[in-house]
């Protein structure tokens, strides 16, 4: 097959190049505006942002991980506390439990969703949790109500990872102020992504807010007079006004991303040796990946491959199973769920530049192959 008839798995150029001009209006406004963190676009943004999420406050970081880092120790986590985290995520949600110098204790995913398992949650309390950390993964919302109602009982406090979920809702409200913080990230890859690293955090809480406010920014409210021993971790302006001028298309991709899921859950829905993504109820996901399962995952890869069907495996490894966190001493076979997801996810193409004939020859490919 010619290399232009590829589907490639997204194709963030397109995506870009479709507002070539008004990035670059955005980047002469910074140039001529002559501040360059920190400054009026970073402040629109949050503000801009904040609104879109439902949330009181937003504040602009400088990644996801971040993001997460700032989130946990904004809600008070730190050395010696244990926090709740999905055993099947993308590794950020277990380091920055580390980076804060807490202990990621794994909690299994519902197979079907993906996403952490609220009935396992009550089997990994200890006295030292102080925090779960529900991850939206793929773009679907985690089951929020269980989550925070146990949390609300155990007195814990709920961090998000909204790395995925940009726009996405639960019970009808959008995804940004459900728990005490929730954290964003602006990859070039996201739903909304910057061109280059970004992040922040949203909060209903105003203390959360302030406590951020000063932890990315050296622990400085006063320039040269340090509160805390913060970081430095801001969202710059040039990004910050490539992120306001994308923001206001997130809605329309999001839409495209939902009709390619839809097309692609009817088309596939006769290939029997593939598990398709199931939605729960309640939930309005953003598709930032679409994400199957097949018994011989690297076999169907390679057949899509040689057709110019081009797939990621999102994540191949899972977290406790990463020469990172060998010392935590989580042996293979302990987490049976996470163990099955790594070795059958395979993610198909999907994107708000993707073509309905782009869309039918991956259903196409995957009628043969799979
Ligand atoms: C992308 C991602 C992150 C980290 O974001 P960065 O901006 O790359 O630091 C964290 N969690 C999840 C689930 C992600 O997908």
């Amino acid at each position: 097959m010619a290399e232009q008839d590829a589907v490639p798995f997204l194709d963030l150029r397109a995506v870009q190049l479709r507002q070539r001009e008004t990035l670059h209006a955005a980047l002469d406004r910074v140039l001529d505006s002559g501040w360059y963190i920190l400054g009026p676009e970073t402040s629109d943004f949050e503000a801009e942002f904040a609104d879109f999420c439902g949330a009181r406050h937003a504040v602009g970081v400088a990644s996801g991980l971040d993001a997460l880092v700032l989130a946990l120790r904004a809600c008070g986590v730190g050395p010696g506390d244990e926090v709740l985290v999905p055993s099947h995520t993308f590794i950020a949600t277990w380091l920055a439990v580390t980076q804060v110098g807490a202990r990621p204790v794994p909690v299994e995913p519902r197979p079907a969703c993906a996403t952490l398992d609220p009935d396992r949650l009550a089997e990994a309390l200890t006295p030292r949790t102080r925090a779960v950390l529900p991850v939206h993964l793929y773009g679907q919302p985690a089951d929020l109500d269980p989550i925070l109602a146990f949390a609300r009982r155990h007195g814990l406090r709920v961090i998000e990872d909204a790395a995925q979920a940009h726009g996405a809702r639960y019970q009808g409200r959008r995804i940004g102020a459900h728990g005490d913080a929730v954290a964003w990230s602006f990859y070039p890859g996201k739903n909304l992504g910057a061109l280059g690293d970004g992040g922040a955090v949203t909060t209903d809480n105003p203390d959360v807010a302030e406590r951020l406010r000063l932890l990315r920014n050296y622990g400085s409210r006063v320039k040269y007079h340090h509160e805390e021993a913060g970081l430095n971790s801001r969202l710059d302006e040039v990004q910050a006004a490539f992120l306001r001028t994308k923001l206001p298309l997130l809605e329309a991709d999001n839409r495209r991303r939902r009709a390619i899921a839809a097309t692609y859950l009817a088309g596939l829905a006769d290939c029997p040796r593939l598990t398709l993504p199931t939605v729960r109820a309640g939930v309005e996901p953003v598709w930032h990946l679409f994400v199957l399962r097949h018994p011989q995952r690297d076999a169907l890869a390679a057949r899509l491959a040689k057709r110019g069907i081009h797939t990621v495996i999102h994540y191949p490894v899972a977290p406790h199973r990463q020469p990172a966190y060998a010392s935590l001493g989580l042996a293979t076979g302990s987490l049976p769920i996470a163990e099955a997801l790594q070795d059958q996810v395979l993610s198909l193409p999907i994107g708000p530049t993707m073509d309905d004939t782009q869309v039918q020859r991956v259903i196409a490919a995957l009628q043969d192959c799979a």
